[in-house]
């Protein structure tokens, strides 16, 4: 702030030297007393100080890499998917651990300008299949991912601040520290109960994706792989819709990411403020029943919320698929059980080394810039976001394995001839203001959090 201010005064002290034709007054000086006729004749006036002719020149315009960097200071990016709390969880992996297979990492995240970051609370559908004594059921595999969320962040309270809303978000953008922000993945960690999904509210959760891979008691997944599977609601049960309501009254987002078809009509029938899909692609460039249609992108835009592009090479690119399916024929217990996530990063790695090889494509980075130009052609600039899927997936396109890989995101939309004001939209912003949102419809219900809520069960 200080040297915008002293330029006026610098361009008034200085215009006389200049002989610039500004709208400064001529000095005092020109009328001179008569006692300063003794004064020696002036020296002609010296040029100016480089530093001092920067300031008062028009600013050359900023070259691509300085763009980039100060895109990188100045916007707050937020990711809507990180599914690094599985090994923190499971593997005991640290987010100070210098894993060079981690995505997420505080090294990382400096290096990368991450702003806000969502941990997935992944529940695996066997929690709620099959729960056992000592791993308990679907909530209490969400309350402990809870737990391991907030350790890491009391560990790193230096670099990392929790958020629960837009404001929390702005401010440890402003406090120089990473927002780290909560959201369920698999609705049937509520184990069907209004009453738990509120009590993770009041921990901190601030989005639920309605299901995961399977479907759940109340709602349909698009499955993982076409065929999509046969449904078993055809949408949302009507104890889904009371889900959905009450999720949008008390202020936590509805996440359609994973839904199928039919799930996704029922939400966005029901909704009355903007839903997300937190981490999902354009199905028209990759077609899988896990994307996005233009028809639901429409929708998601008419709705006012925002769709967050996955990064998981499957989900771009239409080569990974088969090359992926060939895989999973011949060795799909070592995939799946990679896919839980169940180890640290650089183990995980070399695990998917020693079963893939080099069998699975590079997707180019420009092959997720396209998915992010056609969901911002049919949904509209300010309803794409990211939600990358780091530290859950397979394979991302080549320079964003991780955070620090962000500017290079940023320079190819640059490339492609987008705005600082696009950029920053897509970076974060649109996320921000449906989150904004999204809380103030829930406190225009004016009603408790518990006192008022719904206390209707599954039938
Ligand atoms: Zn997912």
């Amino acid at each position: 702030m200080r040297p915008m201010r002293s330029i006026p005064l610098l361009v008034l002290l200085l215009a006389p030297l200049l002989g610039c034709a500004s709208d400064v007054p001529p000095p005092a000086t020109a009328q001179a007393p008569a006692a300063s006729l003794a004064t020696p004749p002036q020296a002609p006036s010296p040029p100016p100080p480089p530093d001092v002719a920067a300031a008062v020149a028009p600013a050359a315009p900023l070259s691509l890499e300085e763009r980039v960097a100060k895109l990188q200071r100045e916007s707050i990016i937020v990711d809507t998917h990180d599914d690094i709390t599985t090994p923190i969880l499971d593997a005991g992996f640290d987010l100070a651990d210098s894993d060079p297979y981690a995505a997420t990492t505080l090294a990382k995240m400096r290096a990368g300008g991450m702003g806000a970051e969502f941990f997935s609370i992944y529940v695996d559908e066997r929690f709620y299949d099959h729960p056992t004594a000592h791993d308990g059921g679907a909530a209490r595999r969400a309350l402990d991912m809870i737990d391991v969320t907030y350790q890491q962040i009391e560990r790193h309270a230096n670099e990392l601040q929790l958020a629960t809303s837009t404001d929390d978000i702005r401010r440890a953008k402003a406090d120089g520290k990473v927002a780290i922000l909560m959201g369920i993945e698999g609705g049937h960690a509520i184990e069907n109960s209004l009453h738990a999904l509120r009590d993770f509210y009041r921990l901190g959760v601030r989005y639920m994706t309605l299901t995961h891979s399977k479907h759940n008691d109340w709602a349909d997944s698009a499955g993982i792989s076409p065929p999509a599977p046969k449904p078993w609601h055809h949408g949302l049960s009507p104890f889904g819709e009371e889900v959905v309501r009450e999720m949008q009254r008390i202020g936590m987002l509805v996440d359609v990411s994973h839904v199928s078809d039919e799930t996704f009509e029922d939400v966005l029938r029901v909704a009355k403020a903007p839903v997300i899909a937190s981490h999902s692609s354009s199905r028209a460039l990759c077609d899988l029943p896990r994307n996005l249609s233009d028809a639901e992108l429409g929708a998601l835009s008419k709705n006012g919320g925002v769709a967050m592009v996955n990064y998981f090479s499957l989900f771009l690119d239409p080569k990974v698929a088969p090359a992926l399916g060939a895989l999973f024929k011949s060795h799909g217990k070592e995939l799946g059980a990679l896919l839980a996530g169940h180890l640290k990063p650089a183990a995980a790695h070399a695990a998917l080394v020693k079963i893939a090889g080099d069998a699975l494509p590079r997707t180019p980075l420009s092959v997720l810039v396209d998915h992010i130009e056609h969901m911002v052609k049919v949904a509209g600039i300010d309803h794409v976001g990211l939600g990358s899927d780091w530290d859950g997936s397979l394979s991302y396109p080549v320079g964003l394995e991780g955070m620090d890989g962000l500017p290079n995101l940023t320079r190819a939309l640059l490339e492609r001839g987008w705005s600082d004001e696009d950029v920053k939209k897509v970076l974060g912003e649109n996320f921000l203001r449906v989150f904004s949102e999204a809380a103030a419809f829930a406190r225009a219900t004016k009603t408790t959090l518990s006192g008022d809520g719904s206390t209707k069960s599954i039938d």
